[in-house]
Formats: structure tokens, C-alpha cells, sequence
């Protein structure tokens, strides 16, 4: 175990796990242990079991501790970083003198501390001069993202803070499991229905927050847009709206009138699988209540429809006047550690800090200025995740890439093909703390410090700025992630443009870089968040006092009215048929988080869930002739994977959910389709065609049991 140097004292500091980044007191001595913190108000001293074993991972015999080169063996040998950095830097200089700037990428990730993001977002455009730069939150809520800034001006994952949720006299929260994957919010939700409220779950599985919740509607995958027209539709038609705040606040209202007169319920019934009866209760709930939320998660924004479905719920959420007022409105519920602050500062390929777009002059002008460069030199918006993963190794595409934060080759869909092209690569620079199945495949591992190794801010799902506090010492051979980009740009000739590698210094370079942004930063500072228990952003000014709620009088659009956008059910990219005759989707599990490169390594953790468990409904389960806990492979156009399978009613039965926090031949990824949204870029991991059989192995799968004795082979194929 190697040795951590830890100072035995209590740290108050955060959560590394999800976009709740709950509050937390670490004390360090011969162990770690962690508590949560009452006085926090986002989870007011609850963690989820992830939190209470985070300690774990510090420390962890797993650690990377030194550099690893790849040799001429082939396999990965320790190095100094004077090497490493050395090696790095000359081959970059190599690929690029040969196939210019664009050749090298850098892709990023949501859990990356805000300083980080940023210095990322700068080291690819100043350092490396290459356009070529995003992140693995583009999987989480690019979608919700596009959709808000279309509808509102401004994305903020929550425009409220999650406090609101308790006074809420209906919420609709669709695509979410979160009593397992945020069981501290839901603290919110028992406040709310104590108070006499009413909480209405969307999703094709009967979840853990379903079960619990006042309603269900377990939609067919892919079908949101349906439901969501067929809900405003009745609201229309049993005049349930808010005509005086649609004729003052918004635009584009009878565009949209018109278009959900098609989806009649009778119709959404078909489309969708939820019984008219249920819409129409739905509809009365949300239309007679005094305030009414309506909140997103990835159900229907990872899906190539994704910014249209997160269009139709804002609809009902303005429809209802809604917006902007006490307890009420549209709000997406952000994923990763630092969903939100990630993709405010600059590791988008269409951002620059401050949530800037790339392309607006002005916003250039000002970047350019903080960073004192020509206008001129900062590139233009380069390639989406997927898309940038796509065209590694290619002719014209990325050749060498820096990995910072993210694991694709388990959270990317199509994931047998990316690990094809990061094969491909010329170069491939992993840095990170383990030694995750993408930095396997690495020429260069660069070994850093963990969360509670350093400081940095992180901004959680309600658009609150907070502070991670270092705890513990880095083990020694570790560095920072600003250490890494700091000491790469100074081999790049580039150190006059990066002379800060501590949190604080970085942070007070972003504060202007943000500042006239939408997402504004210019008046938090770290003594403000540590005396205030976090800062909302935007907050212009050190006397400004931060904004909890947005949207109450006016909206950030040119016109300051929001706006409505009329869209269309279509089918998925890819719908099921005779040879994929059942829908796959995919999400978490209490237990794990995202590529699980961190929780499954965590005895508890891995106790609670060794391997991923397929579900499927008992009536498609003895079609197949599969029983509960037999091995099942499932198979897509991409590819198979092989997962233990659990039968449970919760399910639909045209469904089947598996989660995706594993790799190798347990990887739902695997079978995920790559298709992308066209306007956010987020591929379809929520729904996609798949067959199921009985695994054999060395096979795609054994036939049924009639096939074997000569009859046809059986598959699960409901109706
Ligand atoms: Fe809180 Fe999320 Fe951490 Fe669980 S994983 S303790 S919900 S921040």
C-alpha cells in the first residue's frame, strides 16, 4: 500500500462523486474517515454509501505513483517525469509539425474542478493551438444544456436551489432514478410530499424513485416528445394554462398550440405505452396545482432527440407559467461532479470561459485579452466527444491525444470502436490516478493527485460554486492536474501564458476570464464561498450576493421573453425490429459511479454490486427461456456483451436496462448506439435495438431450448 502522508486533522470539504457534491468532514489520521457535514445545505449532513467509503480511495494500493512510459516490449515501464514530459512534448512537436496543430486533442472531464477545466480549455488553445478539445460531459447534459439556452438564454442546470423542491406542489421528474443515484435529494422530495405535494416519475422502469413516487408513467423509450405534447395537449384543451404569462413572457406559443393538437391521447397511448387514463391524470395534476417543476435527467436527453425532448417539457413547464416563479419551473438534474462548472469554462469545443461561445467576436476580444494573446491565434470550435473520438488515428483526424479526467473506453458509446481508435493513435497521454482501462491502452501515463489531495472549486447541480479543501497530503510522485498542463506548457516555449499551477492562482485567472460572461464567476472568491456555503453564480461583483433563483422578472434573451420551440416525435436512430426485437437502455446503480474506475475499486462498493445485472421483464424472460441470475447475452449492430440477468417486473416489457459502470465483456457501452443528436452532439445511450439469449460461451448465445431439441430458437420477442 503505498504510503500517504496525511495530516490528522478535519477538513471541511465535498463529495467527489456526483453533481450533489454533498458536504463532507474528512479527518485524516491512521485512517480516513468521513462524516457528513450538517451545515451544508444541499444535503444537510446525508451521504449516499459512495460518499461514506470516498476515504477509500485515497490511499488505495491501485495508486499510480510514478510515470509510465509504454517500451519497446510493448509494455508500460515507470519513468521520471523529466522523461515522460520530455517524451510527450517531443512527439506532439512531431505530429504536429507533420499534420499541423488540429492532429493533437485533448479531451476532458465533468469531474474536473472548475480551475482545471479552464487551464485545459486555455493548454489546447494557447499551448497547443488546436481546436480539438471536449469532454465526456457532452454524454451528460449537453442536451438539457442546448434546450435551456434556446428556450431561456442561459443554461443552468437548475435555475432554483434544490430547497424549491420542498414547496413544489407537483414535480415531473423524467428519466431520473435518483433515490440510487442521489439518495440525499431525496430528502427534498419527502419535505415536499409532507407538505401535501405530488411527485410524478417518467421512466421505463418501475426505479427505486418510482416505486416511491405519487404517479408512474412508464414510457416506451424514445417516445418523450409524445408525452410531452399529449400532456400539453390536454392541458390546452381543459385550459389549464397560463395565458397572461404566455402573452408577457414568452414567444412562439401558437406555433406550438398547433403542433400538439396532433397528439391527442388515444395517439400518445400508441406512442407512448402510458394509458390515457394516466396522461390525463398526469395533465390534472400538473395544470390545477399552484406550482408546478419539471425536472430532466438523461432519460430523454441522451438520445438523438435529446434537445427536442428537453424542448417539449420546457414547454409544459412555460405553458404553465411556471418559469420563474416561487417553487416552480424547468430545471435538468446534472450528472457528474462537475457537470455543471465543466462545461462553463472552456473544455467545450464550443466554449470559452464564462460560457462564451467560441465563435462570438466579442467573447474572443475579451478571452484573448485575459490570456494575452491575439484574437487571431485562439481557434475556432473544433470536434464533439464522440466525433473527436471518432476521427482518432484517421487520415485528416486526431493523432495524438491528452486524456484528462475520463475513462472513454467504458463511458463512450460504441466502445468496441473507440478502443479501436484509440489503438490507432500515435500518441496517447492518460493522466489520472488509477490506471483505468483507457490508460491501459496509453503510450504515456501521467500519475495525479485525487480530490481530496488539492484544492479547486466545483459548481453542483444548482449552480452553487463550492470548495474542495486539500485533506491530505498527494503521496509523493504524484502531481496536480495544473501541475501536469503547467509543466507540459513550459516544455511547449508556452510557460509566460501559464505561471500559475496553484488552485487559488488559476481560479483568480478564470474570475476574469468569466467576468460580463453569462455564467460570471468575476465577484466569488475562496473566502466567499468558505463564509457563505458556496456562491450561485452569476454573481458580477464582490458585493453582488449571488443568484439563487434566475429568470424571476426577465429572460437573457435578446428579447427578454422566453421562448417556446414547437417540436415532433420521431422514432430513435435506431428502433426495434424482427432481428432487435427489444429496446435497450442503460443508467447507474447506487453503488457505482460512471466508468467505476474509482467505486469499483471500494470493498463496500464492490461487495454491494460485483457485476453489472441485466433486467428484463418475467413474460419476455420466458419467451427467451432465460431464468433469474443465468448469464445473457445481449447483442445490438455494435456488438454483444454478457451480463447476469434479473428478472424483475419493474420493467417494461419491450425493455431491457443495464448499467453501464463496467468494461471488457460486461460493458454496456459495447452496445450502445453512437448516433448523435444534431444540434447538442450527445449520442443515443438511452435507447437503441437489442436482441437477448441465453449465453454460450465462445458464441453470441446458446438457442432456446426448442431450437436445441430441433424446433425454432427461442428469443425474447415480446409484442
Ligand atoms: Fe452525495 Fe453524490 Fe457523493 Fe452520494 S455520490 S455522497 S449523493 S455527492
Amino acid at each position: 500500500m503505498p504510503a500517504v502522508s496525511v495530516r490528522s486533522r478535519t477538513t471541511t470539504t465535498h463529495c467527489p462523486y456526483c453533481a450533489l457534491q454533498c458536504g463532507m468532514h474528512l479527518t485524516a489520521g491512521q485512517s480516513v474517515e468521513v462524516v457528513g457535514n450538517a451545515k451544508f445545505p444541499v444535503n444537510n449532513g446525508g451521504l449516499c454509501i459512495k460518499g461514506w467509503t470516498a476515504g477509500e480511495i485515497l490511499g488505495h494500493p491501485d495508486r499510480l505513483l510514478t510515470p509510465l512510459i509504454r517500451d519497446a516490449s510493448g509494455q508500460l515501464a515507470a519513468a521520471s517525469w523529466d522523461a515522460a514530459l520530455d517524451f510527450i512534448a517531443r512527439r506532439i512537436e512531431e505530429v504536429q509539425s507533420r499534420d499541423g496543430p488540429d492532429a493533437v486533442g485533448v479531451f476532458g472531464g465533468g469531474s474536473l474542478t472548475n480551475e482545471k477545466a479552464y487551464l485545459l480549455g486555455k493548454f489546447a488553445r494557447v499551448a497547443l493551438g488546436t481546436s480539438n478539445i471536449d469532454y465526456n460531459g457532452r454524454f451528460c447534459m449537453s442536451s438539457a444544456a442546448a434546450a435551456t439556452t434556446k428556450a431561456f438564454g442561459l443554461d443552468r442546470g437548475l435555475p432554483f436551489p434544490l430547497e424549491d423542491i420542498a414547496h413544489a406542489g407537483v414535480v415531473l421528474l423524467v428519466g431520473s432514478n435518483v433515490a440510487e443515484t442521489m439518495p440525499p435529494i431525496m430528502q427534498y422530495f419527502e419535505a415536499q410530499q409532507e407538505n401535501g405535494g405530488k411527485l410524478i416519475v417518467v421512466d421505463p422502469r418501475r426505479s427505486a424513485t418510482a416505486l416511491w413516487a405519487t404517479r408512474h408513467l412508464s414510457l416506451r423509450p424514445g417516445s418523450d416528445a409524445a408525452l410531452a405534447n399529449g400532456l400539453l395537449h390536454l392541458l390546452i384543451r381543459d385550459n389549464l394554462i397560463d395565458r397572461s404569462y404566455i402573452r408577457d413572457r414568452t414567444d412562439g406559443f401558437d406555433e406550438v398550440r398547433r403542433t400538439v393538437a396532433m397528439y391527442w391521447p388515444e395517439h400518445v397511448e400508441r406512442l407512448t405505452g402510458v394509458p390515457e387514463a394516466a396522461l390525463i391524470d398526469a395533465a390534472r395534476l400538473l395544470g390545477t396545482s399552484p406550482s408546478a417543476m419539471i425536472l430532466t435527467a438523461r432519460g430523454p436527453e441522451q438520445q438523438v432527440h435529446g434537445v427536442n425532448n428537453a424542448l417539449a417539457y420546457i414547454n409544459i413547464a412555460l405553458a404553465l407559467g411556471a418559469v420563474g416563479k416561487p417553487f416552480s419551473g424547468y430545471g435538468c438534474l446534472t450528472g457528474q461532479g462537475n457537470g455543471q462548472g465543466g462545461r462553463e469554462h472552456g473544455q467545450k469545443a464550443d466554449q470559452l470561459p464564462g460560457y462564451r461561445r467560441i465563435d462570438d467576436p466579442a467573447a474572443r476580444a475579451h478571452v484573448a485579452r485575459v490570456w494575452s494573446v491575439p484574437e487571431s491565434t485562439i481557434p475556432g470550435p473544433g470536434k464533439s466527444a464522440y466525433e473527436l473520438l471518432d476521427s482518432l488515428g484517421q487520415k485528416g483526424g486526431v493523432r495524438a491525444l491528452l486524456v484528462m479526467g475520463s475513462n472513454v473506453v467504458v463511458s463512450a458509446p460504441n466502445a468496441v470502436h473507440v478502443e479501436r481508435r484509440l489503438k490507432a493513435l500515435d500518441l496517447l497521454v492518460v493522466v489520472d490516478f488509477f490506471l483505468s482501462e483507457t490508460a491501459q491502452l496509453a503510450h504515456v501515463v501521467l500519475p495525479s493527485a485525487q480530490w481530496a489531495e488539492e484544492d479547486g472549486t466545483m459548481t453542483n447541480l444548482e449552480g452553487r460554486v463550492i470548495l474542495r479543501r486539500r485533506a491530505v497530503e498527494p503521496p509523493a510522485g504524484v502531481r496536480t492536474d495544473l501541475e501536469v498542463l503547467s509543466a507540459l506548457a513550459r516544455r511547449m516555449g508556452k510557460q509566460r501564458y501559464f505561471p500559475a499551477s496553484e488552485s487559488r492562482d488559476v481560479f483568480e485567472e478564470l474570475r476574469h476570464a468569466s467576468r460580463g460572461g453569462p455564467a460570471d464567476y468575476s465577484g466569488i472568491s475562496y473566502e466567499r464561498i468558505e463564509a457563505e456555503g458556496g456562491v450561485f453564480w452569476p454573481c458580477p461583483s464582490a458585493d453582488h450576493p449571488g443568484t439563487s433563483r434566475l429568470f424571476a422578472d426577465t429572460f437573457p434573451t435578446p428579447s427578454g421573453r422566453a421562448r417556446f420551440h414547437a417540436v415532433r416525435h420521431q422514432p430513435p436512430a435506431e428502433d426495434r425490429d424482427a432481428e432487435y426485437p427489444l429496446y435497450l437502455t442503460t443508467g447507474r446503480v447506487l453503488a457505482h459511479y460512471q466508468s467505476g474506475t474509482q467505486t469499483r475499486r471500494v470493498g463496500q462498493l464492490r461487495d454491494a454490486m460485483r457485476e453489472p445485472l441485466a433486467e428484463m421483464h418475467p413474460v419476455t424472460a420466458r419467451l427467451a427461456q432465460l431464468c433469474n441470475g443465468e448469464l445473457m447475452t445481449l447483442t445490438t449492430r455494435r456488438g454483444s456483451a454478457t451480463f447476469r440477468l434479473r428478472v424483475t417486473p419493474t420493467i417494461r416489457e419491450d425493455t431491457v436496462f443495464v448499467p453501464f459502470h463496467w468494461g471488457g465483456e460486461q460493458s454496456a457501452n459495447r452496445l450502445t448506439n453512437p448516433s448523435l443528436d444534431p444540434t447538442s452532439k450527445m449520442p443515443e445511450f438511452k435507447v437503441c435495438a437489442v436482441r437477448a439469449k441465453a449465453h454460450a460461451p465462445g458464441g453470441e448465445g446458446r438457442e432456446g431450448r426448442e431450437g436445441r431439441e430441433g424446433g425454432e430458437g427461442r428469443e425474447a420477442r415480446p409484442e
